[in-house]
């Protein structure tokens, strides 16, 4: 019998636990336990689903105390499985790796971390091959990866010379009321953002540059791109092209899809879990070309475009060659068409 990837997940909040639950969906791996690092609903839910371990052991009395079972301490855990899923908030992944490092474990990271801490920033349609039996890799953000889907499919298509993109970001998720701003817009003022940069780290011939914007709004993002193509090719390839691209659907302007919030709602229509949209939304009626430059506008749901790509990096970690049949597998498995 084939053996079962066994899988951790440190960091259960917006992104761990959908990439948990799209574990436990495949059916060549398993949870083996999630940590918390307090006591609240998140934490019994995960106890009960998956077996609950504690990624900061000063607060061992406190889930003493709210009698919710737990099954041990991230050490206890490491000892268990053969990859962890670090997807803690930014900047915490770095000073856990030594961890994962000591108990010999391998680790994926989230976004939020820097690309110099594996040194391999991994999106499967574009780099599954460098992943291959590494121990760290990094998964790209939720707007790095809408970019790479895209463009890494219309730079096959049409040789890309230069993209300029606008990012507009949502102020924060859904689940969380902190947060803002909450009337306001607020520039990033470093040029470029550090979304181009970011591209670069897997697509590194791609010239980018971009500017971002952060607005009021939970539930997605929203990419306004102009990008300047060697080729002189028509809109109905573009179209051709992006209508068979992985992980990225077209949708209609003209069906009354005007905003983010109808494709959120045309994602819980269709019954994803938790409404999630993993593909990246384009708007078909948006997509024009004026002499060699292709407009169009792309969104990104956050909590859940970089789930189907955390399973792909545990496949290329743990040593599964073939990124088409792993991709297939993922998909499959998670519903996307
Ligand atoms: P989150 O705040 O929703 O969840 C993080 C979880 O980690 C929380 O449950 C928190 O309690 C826990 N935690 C805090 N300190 C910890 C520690 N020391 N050890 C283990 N767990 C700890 O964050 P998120 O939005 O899921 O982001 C996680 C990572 O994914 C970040 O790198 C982020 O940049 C990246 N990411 C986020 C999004 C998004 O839109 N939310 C999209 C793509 C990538």
């Amino acid at each position: 019998m084939l053996k079962m990837i066994e899988v951790g997940i440190n960091g259960y909040g917006t992104i761990g636990k959908r990439v948990a639950d799209a574990v436990a969906a495949q059916e060549d791996m398993k949870i083996v336990g999630v940590t918390k690092t307090r006591p609240d609903f998140a934490s019994k839910m995960a106890a009960e689903r998956y077996g609950l371990y504690i990624a900061i052991p000063d607060y061992l009395d406190k889930f003493e105390k709210s009698g919710i079972e737990v099954s041990g301490r991230i050490e206890d855990l490491l000892e268990r499985v053969d990859i962890i899923v670090d997807s803690s908030p930014a900047g915490i992944g770095a000073k856990n790796k030594a961890l994962y490092k000591k108990y010999g474990v391998k680790a994926i990271f989230e976004g939020g971390e820097e690309h110099e801490l594996t040194k391999c920033s991994f999106n499967a349609q574009s780099n599954y091959e460098e992943a291959l039996n590494r121990d760290f890799v990094r998964v790209v953000s939720c707007n790095t990866t809408g970019l790479c889907r895209t463009l890494n499919a219309i730079d096959e298509l049409a040789k890309i010379k230069e993209v300029k993109a606008t990012i507009i970001r949502r102020a924060t998720d859904p689940g969380d009321s902190k947060k803002g701003p909450i009337n306001a817009i607020e520039p990033v003022l470093k040029i470029p953002s550090h979304h181009g940069p970011d591209l670069q780290t897997v697509l590194p011939h791609i010239k980018i540059s971009t500017m971002a914007v952060k607005v009021p709004t939970t539930i997605m993002h929203l990419h306004c791109l102009m990008v300047e193509m060697r080729d002189n090719i028509g809109v109905d390839k573009v179209i051709d092209t992006l209508e068979n691209t992985r992980r990225v659907i077209l949708l209609d302007g003209r069906e009354r899809i005007i905003s983010t919030a109808q494709i959120m709602e045309y994602a819980r229509d269709i019954g994803r879990k938790r409404g999630d949209l993993y593909e990246i939304a384009i708007w078909k009626d948006g997509i024009s070309i004026k002499e060699n430059t292709l407009y169009y506008y792309q969104a990104i749901h956050q909590e859940s475009d970089v789930v189907p790509e955390n399973i792909d990096a545990i496949r290329s970690m743990m040593g599964e060659e073939d990124a088409e049949e792993s991709m297939n597998k993922t998909d499959r498995n998670l519903g996307i068409r």
